[in-house]
This record gives structure tokens, C-alpha cells and sequence, in this order.
């Protein structure tokens, strides 16, 4: 008979153990390994066959070993210094009270982000992976929200996280006979998580509610984890007061559709930010004067802030949007049209019209938020990520090249700019290093080049690490790798119903010292899980060289609803089921952060041959290089940026190519190229004591230049400088004097979207282009009519540099002529004389753009005034 509910019963540890409970409610433990020591020796065995979850340890410990460990002096001696370690950890000033502070301890300096730096800074995401006993996230998303709050908590950033408890979490993966994807969803009880219900100060758990149509509620409790310092409130709709459907809100992660995903980022959004207020008000947590939406999944968190203001300030709609966008950032994460999240207008307008129409927002004006309003756009959707742009003034992607392909992409809603000047930036993303480096490797790099380790500098020590120190670390994470696969592959047999007859291979499968790639990933089509297996019987080839075989370890899920991706794995999976190959190539089902910390320590190369320029950022090769990994790959996201030819292999991307099919086969080619010419070449050229002595240079010189790149500490400062401080600053201006600035920059808006329609630069003259010469000056001329405009409404700028055969300038320079002065008519006229810095093909033009101290830039409203063509644009050829 099966249970109809189950729960978890609490272990109630003996007095002396109590220290054990503190230290596992704060998922700290995750990346601090003397902690994952202490729960080690707790009991060795259990703690393997618990997955090296330490509350499932605890509830699964006899009585009798606690017994025991509550009169073990060393234990307990042990579990005090633990305890006493993390809250040194919670409480010391770390580098954003440095920062922040008003004055320097040691130098009585000001530290650079004084006065500036915000209280706190909410942060929301879908989905956030935080260790593998926590399965709440599906893929790199959720593993950078994770990443993003640990480091935050070593930094001292004080974010407070905000998310959804999913019931079911995201699925897990097991394979059939034939190898096709079976997926699992275990039910979770929240009281066997490292979780507490957030409760009032009587104790009644806090109640988040949300208005639905027709009169429904929905309600939501709220549960706190503590990642480090930082406070993680996850909203849960499985509570008794709603209804059947309301309950299943929260049941899985990306699990539903239409309605269902509607209501939980309505519940995300709009139930986060009560929820948050809820938290602030218990705690005396400062209230967040930044809140960063990580994807536009928790968009709707913005409506909710504009409501609030409506009612506590009375500002109308577009005073309470403009101070709500000053203090939000946006992050996008995805150059995939089709990874972006759209609705029916008419169902934005069912959940948010009617009788649930809240009065101070109305829902006219939340179904403008999400319109694509560009040429290319449908009419009939509501665009999550494009309300997350008009939400919110600052906007970046996760690396260079994806910022550029999302100012491309989103450049229509900023009409005339060009696309350079689209205002969405871009800060390429971070791993953290305690979540992803092995140990050894920390330890290896403590003893020589302790700098590292303690401060972050010095990365250029890690050259004079003896090679034979880094080979004989590299050898053990393989083999280490090489045990726990072929411990996932006997499971995974067993599961396929295969008997121990059969798989008795498995013992000899893979080996501890053959060059080993690794290749996981979620499974869209852009990732390319099957690119090689393009010439099966090249690949076998590469496999089975007699002196310098590879082997393949790949893992990766495909979404439940991807049949397209599950072929992919089932044709990996059958190839590698061969005979002939099984111990050289393997698929390892159920990838996870416990599986990828496995690989991306163990293996050698990191492989990655996404379709140019569909990978956002790209985090895993980033986690192998730590590790001392070399990386292989397309250049795309983060790799596209930091390849430098010395630490790892570009695949060759015919990404101008229209014919995916030829494409697949230039790339495919390439790519065993590579492998059997340079990787394998490098990989055993051994040296007299046995040292791949080249490969071991490629291995430093990654690690010394890649290093303090990649670490997420690096991408935290740069979202707290670039980001988090302007952001207050500008929130503070719309804020301050009762929302003087709010109000006044909604109202210049407003006339300047009327006048605007008159603004128009009527007639452009210059002097000095008959013999130009690098260091001479053109003078140039503009009447502009303003169309009512006071003078100090605008800029008026003229744009110049290089320009390409089309005219069209190349990063041009701007230079703003002086204050206008009034002619007949209304009409102004400007002056300016510019530079005329370097020899070569040279043009200018001139704009009229909005001008206003709160604006964030130049481009901020997606007005400019140009003018008529052609006269405007003259070219002249310098020399
Ligand atoms: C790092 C990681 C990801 C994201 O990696 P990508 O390089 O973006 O594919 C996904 N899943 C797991 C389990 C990870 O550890």
C-alpha cells in the first residue's frame, strides 16, 4: 500500500549535538569542506550512502552513534570550532563593508562605494542551485543564481534571494533498455530540506496572498534558507487554505504551461516582494533599494512595486514606474528567441483585468509593458523580457558577445539608435570557486601560491607550481572521475535491467590514463549533443587509437517535453551501449551538481560546440579551467571573449553558413581535427620522467590568466560597481524630498514625448572640409527647431569618426555643441567645431536626443531626432 502523505520526522539530537543542527541550516556547508568533514565522520558509511546530504545523515543516524558522539571530546571539540567558525563567517566585515564603509580602516580613506553602496539588494530568480540535495534549478540559470548568491555571502553583499519552492523540483533522469529519457519526480518534504518556515513574531508562518480572477486567492507560505549570509525566501503554494489547482502552483520547476506558468511568476513577482516586505518587517532586515531580476521570469515583481508606491506614496502610474525602474536591473540570459518568455495577451489581460485589476495599475498599461512593439514583434504576446527592459533603467547580458547579440535583438524597442548605443550592457558570468574547485586543487595552491588562495592576487605564481605537483593532482581527479562513473554506470545498467553477468565490463570501463573530454549539458538543439557523432566511424577511430585513445564522459538532461532532445541522448546512448567503444565513451545519466563537480574536476578537456552565437555565457568550461582543465570549444559566450590561443582549443564556427547540415559537417570535421592532431598530440607527448610537459604549460598559463577571471567574486564586483551602486544612486534621486525626482522626470517625460514630434534639425552646415588634415578643426553649424523644447531639455550632438564604404560611422565619437541660441520662429542655432583626429575615410552627422540628469543615458527613451538625409552626412577623405 502506498502512503497517501509522507513527511519527514526530525531527529532530535542529544544536547551536545545541537551544534550539528545550526550547521546544517545554513547550506554554507555546501562549499565549506571542513563542515562536509565534520558530517563525514558522523558516520562514514551512511554519510556515502546518503549522497552526501547532511540532513538525510541525520535523520538516518542510530541513536546509538549519537550516543556515542556526545561523549566524544575530539567530536565535539571539533563541532565547537565548526560553529564558532561559521559565525566568525556571518558576522566579520568582509569586502563590501570595505567598500562601502565611510572611511578605511588602515588608509582612513573612504572606501570607493562610500555613502553609495545600497542597504540591500533583492534578488529574484526562477530557479537557483545551491548543492544537489537542493534540486531546484534545471541548468546554468539556476546553477548562476547559486553561484551568484555564495558569492555574495563571501563578499558580503546583502542580497536577500527570493524563489519558489518547487514540490517536485526539476526532474531527475534514469534511461530505458533502449536508452530512451525516463524522468522522476520525488516528492520533496520541505521539513527534511534545510529549510524553516518564515513565521510572525507569534509564530503563525507568514501568509503571502495574491489577488486571482473571479475572486480566487492564492496563497503562499514562505521558507527561509540561509545560503552563508544570505537570506533565501522561497515561496510555497501547497498549503491547506487553497484549493486543489492552487496547491500544484509551486509542483515543478518549468513544468507546466499557459496558466500555470503565468501564476507562478505572478506568484514569484508580485508574492516575492510581499514576501520580502514580510521578512524585512520580522527581521529588521534593511528594506532593498536594488532589486535584480535574474531572467524576466519574476518581471511581474515590478507591478507590484509600482502598486505599492501608488498606495503608500500616491504616485500615479508613470511617477511609480519611473522610480521602480531607477532601482531594478535586469539580466538577460538568452539570445535564443525561443528561450524567451511570451504569453497571450489575453491571458496577461484575464489574471490582471476584471475584477482583479488592481485601480493604480491598470492593466492597459501592464499590456504596453510586455508589447513588441518593434517591426518584427507579434501583437498577440506579452513579452516577459521586453517588460523586464521597460521595467527596469539598467539592463546587461552574461558576456560580450552576448550583450551585442542583445542589443541587436532587442534594439527596435530604441527605435532610431544604432545598435552599439542600445543601452543593454554586459557582465560576463562567474563560477564559484569553493562550489566547483576540488579540494586538492585548493589545497595544491594554498601551499604554493598561498596569495591566491587567501587575497585573490599573485595568479601569475601559478607558474612556478611544479608540473609534477599539477600531474599527479590532474591523475587523481581522473581517476576519482573514472571510479564514480563507473559507479553511476552500474547503477544505471541495473536500472536498464541488466544483470551482473552483463555488466561486468564495467570494472574495466573507462581509464585512469587516457585523456578524458568531457561533454554535459542541457539538451536544446543549439547545443549540439550529437555534433560528434557526426562520422561515427571517425569518432571510433579517435576512441580506439592504439597510442593515443580518448575517452568521452557525457551527461545532460533534455527538457520533458523535448522529444527532438531525447533522440539525441538515445542516439549517444546506443553508440555508446557498442561493444567495440563502451569502455571508452560513456553517457552517465541524471546530470547534476554532484555529477558535474565529478566531471568537471576529472576531466582533462572541456568540450562545447553550441551553434554560434546562440550560447549566452557558457559556465562549465569556466569550472574546468579552475580545475586545471583545458577548454575546446566554439568561440561563443565567455569563450569567444577570453581564448587567447595558448589556454585551450578554438573549434572552428562556420557560423556565416546558412545550411545547418553543412555547417554540422565543416564543424564536425574540424573539431576531430582538433583532437587527433593538437589535443591527443599535446596530451602524450611525455617528456623522460613522464610529464606532458606542454600540455602542463597550457594547464598554468589557463589557470594563471583565466583564473581571476572566471572566479564569480570577479562578476559580483563588477554587478555591485557597474550595477547595484548606480542603480541606488539613481533610485535614491527619484526617492528623495517625497519622490520630487520620480514625479518631475515622469512629467519632463511626458512633454517630451509630446513635443518630440516637432523636434527636428532642420538645416546642417560645416567649414573647413575643402583641405582637411589630421589636426584641423571643421566647423559645424546646426538650426534645430525644438518643437517647443526648452534648450536644456536636449542635447544636441555631433557624432563623427571613420566611416565605412556605406557611410555608416564606425564607433563614433560625440561631442555636444554649446548652448543653442534662439533665432526667429522658435528655431535654434548651435555651434561646435570638430577634431578632426586621424587620417582616412572621416564623416560626421548630427542628433538631437533628450536630455535630463535621472536619465541613464543618452538612449534611455528611444527618442532621437536626425537630420533629412542626405546633406547632413559629409564625407571627406583625409590624409
Ligand atoms: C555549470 C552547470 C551548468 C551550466 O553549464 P553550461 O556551461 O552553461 O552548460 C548546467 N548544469 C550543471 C549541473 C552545471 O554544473
Amino acid at each position: 500500500m502506498k502512503a497517501i502523505r509522507r513527511f519527514t520526522v526530525r531527529t532530535v539530537l542529544p544536547e551536545p549535538l545541537r551544534g550539528l543542527e545550526e550547521l546544517i541550516l545554513n547550506l554554507r556547508w555546501s562549499w565549506h569542506h571542513e563542515t562536509l568533514d565534520l558530517f563525514r565522520s558522523v558516520d562514514p558509511a551512511l554519510w556515502e550512502f546518503v549522497g552526501h546530504d547532511p540532513v538525510r545523515l541525520l535523520g538516518e543516524v542510530s541513536a546509538d552513534r549519537l550516543a556515542r558522539l556526545s561523549g566524544d571530546r575530539r567530536f565535539l571539540r571539533r563541532l565547537q570550532d565548526a560553529t564558532e567558525e561559521l559565525n566568525d563567517y556571518l558576522t566579520a566585515p568582509r569586502w563590501y563593508q570595505e567598500y562601502g564603509a565611510g572611511l578605511d580602516a588602515e588608509s582612513g580613506e573612504a572606501g570607493p562605494g562610500a555613502g553609495a553602496a545600497p542597504r540591500a539588494i533583492a534578488y529574484f530568480s526562477p530557479e537557483y542551485g545551491i548543492t544537489a540535495a537542493l534540486p531546484q534549478y534545471s541548468g546554468g540559470l539556476g546553477i548562476l543564481a547559486g553561484d551568484h548568491l555564495k558569492t555574495a555571502s563571501d563578499l558580503g553583499v546583502p542580497i536577500i534571494a527570493v524563489g519558489l519552492l518547487y514540490r517536485h523540483g526539476y526532474f531527475s533522469q534514469s534511461l530505458s533498455p533502449d536508452g530512451w529519457q525516463l524522468e522522476h519526480y520525488p516528492a520533496l518534504d520541505p521539513n527534511g530540506l534545510p529549510l524553516a518556515l518564515l513565521r510572525e513574531d507569534d509564530g503563525t508562518p507568514v501568509r503571502v496572498t495574491i489577488g486571482l480572477p473571479h475572486g480566487r486567492d492564492l496563497h503562499a507560505q514562505v521558507w527561509l534558507a540561509r545560503i552563508g549570509r544570505v537570506p533565501q525566501l522561497l515561496l510555497d503554494s501547497d498549503v491547506e487554505d487553497n484549493d486543489a489547482s492552487a496547491r500544484d502552483i509551486t509542483d515543478r520547476l518549468y513544468g507546466g504551461g499557459g496558466d500555470h506558468r503565468l501564476l507562478q511568476e505572478m506568484l514569484l513577482g508580485i508574492g516575492g516582494v510581499r514576501a520580502i516586505r514580510a521578512y524585512c518587517e520580522i527581521t529588521g532586515y534593511p528594506a532593498p533599494e536594488v532589486f535584480h531580476t535574474n531572467e524576466g521570469h519574476a518581471g511581474f515583481l515590478g507591478l507590484e512595486r509600482i502598486r505599492e508606491l501608488a498606495a503608500e506614496e500616491g504616485l500615479g502610474f508613470d511617477e511609480a514606474l519611473e522610480a521602480v525602474r531607477a532601482g531594478t536591473v535586469f539580466t538577460t540570459h538568452t539570445p535564443v528567441p525561443a528561450g524567451i518568455d511570451r504569453f497571450p495577451r489575453e491571458l496577461v489581460q484575464r489574471y490582471f483585468g476584471g475584477v482583479n485589476e488592481e485601480e493604480d495599475v491598470p492593466v492597459e498599461r501592464i499590456l504596453e509593458l510586455g508589447a513588441e512593439t518593434y517591426p518584427e514583434g507579434d501583437r498577440t504576446v506579452f513579452n516577459m523580457a521586453v517588460m523586464g527592459m521597460r521595467l527596469a533603467q539598467r539592463v546587461n547580458g552574461v558576456s560580450e558577445l552576448h550583450g551585442q547579440v542583445s542589443r541587436e535583438m532587442f534594439g527596435g524597442l530604441w527605435g532610431g539608435f544604432d545598435t552599439s548605443e542600445v543601452p543593454i550592457g554586459s557582465i560576463t558570468n562567474g563560477v564559484h570557486a569553493g562550489t566547483w574547485v576540488a579540494r586538492e586543487v585548493i589545497d595544491l595552491a594554498a601551499r604554493e601560491v598561498p596569495a591566491v588562495v587567501e587575497s585573490g592576487r599573485g595568479w601569475d605564481g601559478v607558474r612556478r607550481v611544479p608540473a609534477g605537483d599539477i600531474w599527479r593532482v590532474r591523475r587523481l581527479l581522473r581517476e576519482r572521475l573514472v571510479h564514480d562513473a563507473r559507479r553511476r554506470l552500474r547503477e544505471s545498467w541495473r536500472r536498464r535491467g541488466a544483470s551482473e553477468a552483463e555488466i561486468s565490463w564495467i570494472s574495466e570501463a573507462l581509464d585512469p590514463d587516457v585523456l578524458t573530454i568531457g561533454f554535459a549539458r542541457r539538451v536544446p538543439s543549439y547545443k549540439r549533443l550529437t555534433l560528434m557523432m557526426r562520422d561515427p566511424e571517425r569518432l571510433r577511430e579517435l576512441l580506439l587509437d592504439p597510442d593515443r585513445p580518448v575517452q568521452i564522459v557525457i551527461a545532460g538532461k533534455a527538457h520533458p517535453a523535448d522529444e527532438g532532445g531525447k533522440r539525441l541522448i538515445q542516439e549517444i546512448v546506443r553508440f555508446a551501449d557498442g561493444e567495440d567503444v563502451r569502455h571508452r565513451i560513456v553517457f552517465l545519466p541524471d546530470y547534476d551538481m554532484a555529477l558535474g563537480r565529478s566531471l568537471v574536476q576529472g576531466c582533462d578537456v572541456w568540450m562545447n560546440n553550441p551553434l554560434r552565437p546562440l550560447e549566452a555565457c557558457g559556465t562549465s568550461g569556466m569550472k574546468a579551467a579552475l580545475n586545471g582543465g583545458l577548454n575546446l570549444s566554439i568561440r561563443d559566450g565567455w569563450w569567444d571573449e577570453w581564448y587567447d590561443g595558448q589556454n585551450g582549443w578554438a573549434i572552428p564556427s562556420a557560423d556565416g553558413l546558412a545550411a545547418p547540415d553543412r555547417r554540422d559537417a565543416l564543424e564536425a570535421a574540424a573539431l576531430y581535427e582538433l583532437i587527433e592532431d593538437h589535443v591527443a598530440v599535446t596530451f602524450y607527448d611525455r617528456d623522460a620522467a613522464g610529464l606532458p610537459r606542454r600540455w602542463l604549460e597550457m594547464v598554468k598559463h589557463t589557470i594563471a590568466t583565466l583564473g581571476p577571471k572566471v572566479l564569480a567574486t570577479r562578476m559580483l564586483r563588477d554587478y555591485v560597481e557597474d550595477y547595484y551602486v548606480p542603480a541606488a544612486r539613481s533610485a535614491r534621486a527619484m526617492a528623495s524630498d517625497e519622490y520630487t525626482g520620480a514625479r518631475s522626470l515622469a512629467a519632463w517625460k511626458q512633454k517630451v514625448l509630446k513635443a518630440w514630434p516637432g523636434v527636428a534639425v532642420e538645416h546642417v552646415e560645416s567649414n573647413g572640409e575643402d583641405s582637411p588634415h589630421v589636426g584641423a578643426r571643421l566647423s559645424v553649424r546646426v538650426m534645430a527647431d525644438l518643437g517647443g523644447l526648452d534648450p536644456s531639455d536636449v542635447a544636441v550632438e555631433a557624432v563623427y569618426g571613420r566611416v565605412d564604404p556605406s557611410d555608416a560611422l564606425i564607433d563614433p565619437s560625440y561631442l555636444e555643441l554649446g548652448d543653442g541660441e534662439p533665432i526667429d520662429g522658435g528655431r535654434i542655432r548651435y555651434v561646435g567645431e570638430v577634431p578632426l583626429t586621424r587620417s582616412g575615410a572621416f564623416g560626421y552627422s548630427v542628433r538631437v536626443v533628450p536630455r535630463n540628469r535621472l536619465l541613464a543615458g543618452r538612449a534611455e527613451m528611444g527618442l532621437i531626432a536626425l537630420p533629412p538625409a542626405p546633406h547632413g552626412m559629409t564625407n571627406g577623405n583625409l590624409r
